[in-house]
C-alpha cells in the first residue's frame, strides 16, 4: 500500500541531532515528520551511546567505591557482592525512561513520527520502507541525521560475540575475565572502566603514544597515571594486527617495536572511532557524493549540494558528539525558518566521563604552538581546593590557557571530578569573549570544586590565592 503526505521539514533520523531539530521546527511552526528506522527514537546517544554508558560508569563507580572507599568512612560493606543482571536492568530502565521522553516530545509538539528506513527520492521527496509498506513523504525541506556506525577493522571483523564494538560492550551478559580494548579514547576509556572496576583485566592497546590523545599532554599523562592505578593496563605505541585462536582460547595480536605481542581476551572491544552512516540512504539519487571520510559535505548554513536537503551532526564533518548535533540541528532549523541559527565550533566542549573525568574547551597547548599563537597558561591542582579534600577528590587540575596579548582565554583543560560540570562555566566565558582575568574575578560559590576553575584563571597571571 502507498500514500503520500506533505510536509514542510521531513528529518530522517531520530537522534539528538534529529530530535531537537524536529522540535525546533515544529517551536517555529514548520509542519514536521521525523523518519526513524531502528524501533526505538533516541538514535546512538540514547540507545546505545551516551546514556547507557553514562548509566553502567555510574553504578560502577559506586560499585568500585563501595568496595575501595567505603571503609575509610567506617561503612562496613563486607560480603560486597553484584548482580550484573540487575545492573543492566538499571541501566535499560534509564535509557526506557528517556525514550519515553523523546516519544512524548514528539507527541507535545505534534510530529508526525514515522518508523521505517528512509530514502532520498529526489524532487524533495523520501521514501519510508517498512517491511512490506511504503510510504512517500514530499518536503519543502528535507534534514538528513542519519548519524554514524563504529569503525570496523578490516583485520578485527565485528562477530559480535568475541570481537564487539561498544554497542554489545555495554550489555555482555557476564563479566568478561580478559578484556582487550583497542583504542584509548573516550569510548575505550570509558567501557574499559567500566569493566575494570567489574573485575575484569582490562588490556587497553593503543597505537599513538598517549591516551585521550586530543587533550593536552600533562592531561593525558596524569590520566594514564591515575587509570592505571584503578586497573587499566596500558600499552602505548602498540599497533594491533589481528586475532588468533590457540586451544581455544582467543589472542589478540599486536606489534611493539617491531616485535610481536599476544593478549588473551574473552572479549575485544574495538573502540577506533565512529564513521558517518548512509547505507541505502540514496546520496547517490540525489547527486550528492561524500567526502574521503564518508561524511556529507555541507556549507555553513548545513546545505548540501542537492536542492532542499540539509545535514547535520556525525554524519556531516566536526566532532562525533551528541550536543554538537544538537546545535547544529537547532541552528540549522532557524535557518530554514528564515533566522540567524549558527553553531560556534570553536567552544564545543569535549569530555571522556572516567574518574576523574577529562574535559576540555577550545584549543589545546600544542595547537596553539602549531598556529604560533603566544599564550600563558595557569593551571590549579584540585589537592588545594578545600572542597575537594573533604570529598576526597583531589586527583587532578584545571588549566587555562589565554591569549598573552589580550588575555582572552583561548583553551580550558580539566581533569578533576564532575569535570564535565566545571567545563560549563569555561565555555560560557568563553562563548562572550571572557579574558582569564574576567574568570578569575567571577565569584564561585565556596566550598565547590568550582572554584579550582577560577584559581586556574587566577593563576594564569600568577594570582591563584590557594597555591603554593
Ligand atoms: P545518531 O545518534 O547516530 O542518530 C542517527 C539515527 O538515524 C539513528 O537512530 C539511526 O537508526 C537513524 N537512521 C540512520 N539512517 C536512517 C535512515 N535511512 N532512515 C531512518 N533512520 C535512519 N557523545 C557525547 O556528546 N557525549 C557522550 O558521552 C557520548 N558517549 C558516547 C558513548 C558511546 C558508547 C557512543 C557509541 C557514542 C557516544 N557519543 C557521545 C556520541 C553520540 O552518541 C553521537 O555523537 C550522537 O548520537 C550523534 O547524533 P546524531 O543525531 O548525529 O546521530
Amino acid at each position: 500500500m502507498s500514500e503520500e503526505k506533505t510536509f514542510d521539514l521531513i528529518i530522517i533520523g531520530s537522534g539528538p541531532g534529529g530530535y531537537v531539530a524536529a522540535i525546533r521546527g515544529a517551536q517555529l511552526g514548520l509542519k514536521t515528520a521525523i523518519i526513524e528506522k531502528d524501533e526505538n527514537l533516541g538514535g546512538t546517544c540514547l540507545n546505545v551511546g551516551c546514556i547507557p554508558s553514562k548509566a553502567l560508569l555510574h553504578s560502577t563507580e559506586m560499585y568500585h567505591f563501595a568496595g575501595h572507599g567505603a571503609e575509610a568512612h567506617g561503612i562496613d560493606l563486607t560480603n560486597l557482592s553484584i548482580s550484573i543482571e540487575k545492573l543492566m536492568a538499571k541501566k535499560s530502565k534509564t535509557v526506557d525512561q528517556l525514550r519515553g521522553g523523546v516519544q512524548h516530545l514528539m507527541k507535545a509538539n505534534k510530529i508526525k513520527v514515522f518508523s521505517g528506513l528512509g530514502m532520498l527520492a529526489g524532487d524533495r521527496k523520501v521514501r519510508i520502507k517498512e517491511k512490506n509498506d511504503e510510504t512517500m513523504l514530499t518536503g519543502k525541506h528535507i534534514i538528513v541525521a542519519t548519524g554514524s556506525t563504529s569503525i570496523e577493522l578490516p583485520f578485527l571483523e565485528f562477530d559480535g560475540k568475541t570481537v564487539v564494538s561498544s554497542d554489545q560492550a555495554i550489555a555482555f551478559d557476564k563479566i568478561p575475565e580478559r578484556l582487550a580494548v583497542v583504542g584509548a579514547g573516550a569510548i575505550g576509556l570509558e567501557l574499559g572502566s567500566v569493566w575494570a572496576r567489574l573485575g575484569s583485566q582490562v588490556d587497553v592497546i593503543e597505537f599513538l603514544p598517549a591516551i585521550a590523545p586530543s587533550f593536552d599532554k600533562d592531561v593525558s599523562k596524569m590520566a594514564e597515571r591515575l587509570f592505571k592505578k584503578q586497573g587499566l593496563n596500558f600499552h602505548l605505541k602498540t599497533k594491533v594486527t589481528g586475532l588468533k585462536k590457540s586451544k581455544g582460547k582467543s589472542i589478540l595480536t599486536a606489534e611493539k617495536d617491531g616485535k610481536e605481542i599476544e593478549f588473551e581476551a574473552d572479549k575485544v572491544l574495538v573502540a577506533v572511532g565512529r564513521k558517518p552512516y548512509t547505507d541505502r540512504l540514496g546520496l547517490d539519487v540525489v547527486g550528492i557524493e561524500t567526502d574521503d571520510k564518508g561524511r556529507i559535505p555541507v556549507d555553513i548554513h548545513f546545505k548540501t549540494s542537492a536542492d532542499g536537503v540539509y545535514a547535520i551532526g556525525d554524519v556531516i564533518p566536526g566532532p562525533m558528539l551528541a550536543h554538537k548535533a544538537e546545535e547544529e540541528g537547532v541552528a540549522c532549523v532557524e535557518r530554514i525558518a528564515g533566522q540567524a541559527g549558527h553553531v560556534n565550533y570553536k567552544v564545543i566542549p569535549n569530555v571522556i566521563y572516567t574518574e576523574p573525568e577529562i574535559a576540555s574547551v577550545g584549543q589545546t597547548e600544542a595547537m596553539l604552538k602549531e598556529a604560533g599563537i603566544d599564550f600563558k597558561s595557569g593551571k590549579f591542582n584540585l589537592a588545594g581546593n578545600g572542597r575537594a579534600i573533604a570529598t576526597d577528590a583531589t586527583d587532578g587540575f584545571v588549566k587555562v590557557t589565554a591569549c598573552r596579548k589580550t588575555d582572552k582565554i583561548l583553551g580550558v583543560q580539566v581533569i578533576a571530578k564532575s569535570g564535565s560540570e566545571l567545563i560549563a562555566s569555561a565555555v560560557t566565558h568563553m562563548e562572550y569573549g571572557g579574558s582569564a582575568e574576567d574568570l578569575g574575578r567571577t565569584i564561585h560559590a565556596h566550598p565547590t570544586l568550582s572554584e579550582a576553575m577560577k584559581e586556574a584563571a587566577l593563576a594564569v597571571d600568577g594570582n591563584a590565592i590557594h597555591s603554593t
